[in-house]
């Protein structure tokens, strides 16, 4: 059995974390290094390695982290604007290989992102 991920490790309680919502798909917590006064992560409690890989059979899972990534962002009080994010590889900066939306608001956002 490979070793669990960070974010399964914080699933599980192994690792402690402000949790915000979680269902029995997906938890979603607080960044550790926060990018804007809103950063959150959605993460399936099952391990996807990257969206890269993900499957057809996946389709729901990832619906379903976007609706959660929007419902917290309104719930939170940020429906003036936010961001979702999957980074995709090292090169898109992806650091933890267990697939995850970054949802950040309460900034203004620039574009094209770094
Ligand atoms: P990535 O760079 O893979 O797109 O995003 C990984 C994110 O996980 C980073 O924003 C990083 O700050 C966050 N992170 C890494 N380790 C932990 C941790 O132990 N707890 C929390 N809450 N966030 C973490």
């Amino acid at each position: 059995m490979s070793e669990k991920t960070i974010f399964q490790k914080i699933a599980d309680g192994e690792i402690p974390a402000k949790i915000e919502f979680q269902d029995e798909q997906c938890i979603c917590i607080r960044d550790i290094s926060p990018q804007a006064p809103l950063h959150l992560l959605v993460i399936p409690r099952r391990v996807i390695a990257h969206l890269s890989v993900a499957e057809q059979a996946d389709a729901a899972l990832l619906g379903h982290l976007l609706l959660v990534a929007r419902d917290m962002a309104l719930k939170l009080g940020f429906a003036d604007g936010f961001r979702t994010v999957i980074n995709n590889g090292p090169m898109a900066g992806e650091t933890v290989p267990h697939l995850h939306v970054h949802v950040l608001g309460g900034r203004q956002m620039g574009w094209p992102p770094g």
